[in-house]
């Protein structure tokens, strides 16, 4: 798991498909002008994250696992699953961040428009699967929900939300990226 020098590290856990990294990694890369973005190899699910009541992974308990583990120990990193999300308090989640921090998580579950009996859309779904990615690594620059329904940075609780953003921050987020690595 190592990130290779990179100040943004994408983590696939599990089986994720080649295509949909590569257009994560081009969108992160649009979003964060001036940072190395790496795809880091494959690595598990850690058994621990498990809610085996709902038959889902807990995200902040990844989250932590993550932290633990120091898995990155220097920039960021998002890790990718194909599993479902939950937390304590939530039925499920596109995803969770540390705001300031290191470790974001999402999960492309909910991003497939066939979970919701629609056609299947590849583009859609490669769509979504961007800006779910650079919505979690905005959190972990510092970024925290915007007002604007078209940014990036908006909250989605349904896949509507979602669908409603734009891949893009608005300009007042955008301000607030940074340009330069700082980790
Ligand atoms: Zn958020
Ligand atoms: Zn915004």
């Amino acid at each position: 798991m190592a990130n290779d020098g990179a100040d943004i590290t994408l983590l696939p856990l599990g089986v994720i498909e080649r295509r949909v990294l590569a257009h994560v990694a081009a969108a992160v890369t649009r979003a964060f002008p001036g940072h190395l973005v790496a795809v880091s190899p494959a690595g598990r699910l850690p058994r621990g994250i498990w809610n085996t009541a709902r038959g889902q992974c807990d995200s902040t308990r990844l989250i932590r696992y993550l932290d633990r583990h120091q898995v990155c120990p220097a920039g960021k990193l998002l890790a990718i699953c194909d599993t479902d999300l939950c937390t304590q308090i939530l039925t499920f989640v596109f995803g969770e961040a540390e705001v300031g921090g290191c470790y974001a998580v999402m999960s492309l579950h909910r991003l497939r428009p066939e979970v919701y009996g629609m056609p299947r859309s590849e583009a859609l779904f490669f769509d979504r699967s961007g800006k779910e990615a650079i919505h979690e690594l905005g959190h972990t620059f510092g970024l925290r929900h915007c007002y604007r329904y078209d940014c990036v940075m908006h909250s989605s609780d349904s896949i509507e939300a979602t669908d409603l953003k734009r891949e893009g921050f608005c300009p007042r987020c955008r301000s607030l990226v940074p340009r330069a690595p700082n980790c």
